[in-house]
């Protein structure tokens, strides 16, 4: 078996003891003679599958009684929607901090359906640092909140630039929704602080086709007139991520993965091993000239480092090299160029140690 390491930012790297155990659990789940993928998501089996998932969500994350976990689909990108479509239904009203792609798509989604109309309402931009090239996330001093908002959206992880808040906002009584999908799983959350949370699956939980959303239960409240049936919270919850068939196969490989977490000490132990894998490789990065990081200190991210060498010949040079040494998907997002390596918790230390020794050695040849 020839394992490379695997630094890609989703669908990405997965712990290979959650692996080997799912491969010898393909025939046959726990005696009941077939594969989970092949079983009625209405089953018995499957139902104690799904309702362990969200037991495990629960204890791993630590998931205070009023909030809700679905278990959804269509991606991260889904909720873009999902999220006005439900939670403007009150004041018409919403702040989206944008401090990245993902959180500008976020937004783009938003806008796009009030101004259609169809969904009436305000989106406003509570903080942007596009002008600065998303270098560094906004500070609450920047903020500009409305407080009769009926959300504010943030974007916790920039999984494109690299970059992640180092605060929770405080917007007073207005819920935070924060899109989680490149962080959720890697440390420890106050979940208290926030209305929404939502992750699409394939960064740090399961393979895609999962989303996993945590809602606080005021927030279950009537949509907007219009919003489709699969794309309602209340719908959802009410019906326990059942109102069709839910994505069954990711759905249990997230109890596996969570599992595995359990198993290796919890989220303070994720947390801190994650630490220390994302300082060998900015310590690296500092150490040198040769390469260049453009998020500041304080906000850069644990789970996604983005860095470039002095020109794209180098760049591409770096790619070509470092996945002849058994190392994949350096190459960062289109939208910014240059290098990035996603570290999630899946990546064991030892990959991390791999790509810094290759990336001095590069240095050495190439300066
Ligand atoms: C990957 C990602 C998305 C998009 O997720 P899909 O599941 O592909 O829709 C959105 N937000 C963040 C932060 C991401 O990392």
């Amino acid at each position: 078996m020839a394992r490379i390491y695997n630094f890609s930012a989703g669908p990405s790297i997965l712990p290979e003891e959650v692996l080997k155990q799912a491969a010898s659990e393909m025939l046959d789940y726990q005696g009941s003679g077939m594969g989970v993928m092949e079983m009625s998501h209405r089953s018995k089996v499957y139902d104690g599958i799904i309702k362990h998932t969200e037991e495990m969500f629960r204890k791993v994350m630590n998931i205070p009684d009023n909030y809700k976990v679905l278990f959804l689909q269509g991606g991260a990108s889904t909720q873009f929607a999902m999220v006005p479509m439900n939670l403007l239904a009150k004041s018409g009203k919403a702040d989206y901090v944008l401090s990245g792609n993902f959180s500008t798509k976020a937004w783009e989604q938003a806008t796009k359906l009030t101004e259609s109309g169809a969904f009436p309402g305000t989106i406003s931009v509570a903080g942007s640092t596009k002008e600065e090239n998303f270098k560094r996330i906004v500070r609450q001093d920047e903020l500009k909140l409305d407080p009769s908002a009926d959300y504010l959206h943030i974007c916790e992880n920039n999984t494109i630039y690299g970059s992640r808040w180092s605060y929770t906002p405080d917007a007073g009584s207005v819920p935070i929704v924060s899109d989680m999908s490149s962080c959720i799983l890697s440390e420890p959350v106050d979940i208290s602080k926030y209305g929404l949370i939502y992750a699409g699956a394939q960064k740090n939980i399961a393979p895609a086709g999962l989303t996993v959303v945590i809602i606080r239960d005021d927030l279950l409240y009537d949509p907007m007139p219009g919003t489709p049936i699969m794309l309602t919270y209340a719908v959802q919850a009410k019906n326990d991520s059942m109102y069709n068939t839910p994505s069954t196969y990711s759905i249990y490989m997230a109890m596996l993965v969570l599992e595995w977490i359990e198993r290796t000490g919890g989220l303070a132990a994720m947390k801190a091993r994650n630490e220390e894998k994302a300082k060998l490789l900015y310590d690296c990065l500092d150490a040198t000239d040769f390469y260049q990081t453009a998020i500041v200190p304080e906000n850069r991210s644990m789970m996604n480092v983005t860095f470039r060498t002095a020109s794209d010949e180098l760049d591409a040079k770096f790619v070509k090299e470092s996945a002849e040494a058994g190392m994949s998907n350096l190459k960062a997002h289109r939208a910014t160029g240059g290098l990035r390596a996603s570290i999630y918790n899946a990546m064991p230390k030892a990959g991390v140690e791999h790509l810094v020794a290759f990336m001095k050695k590069f240095e050495k040849e190439n300066s």
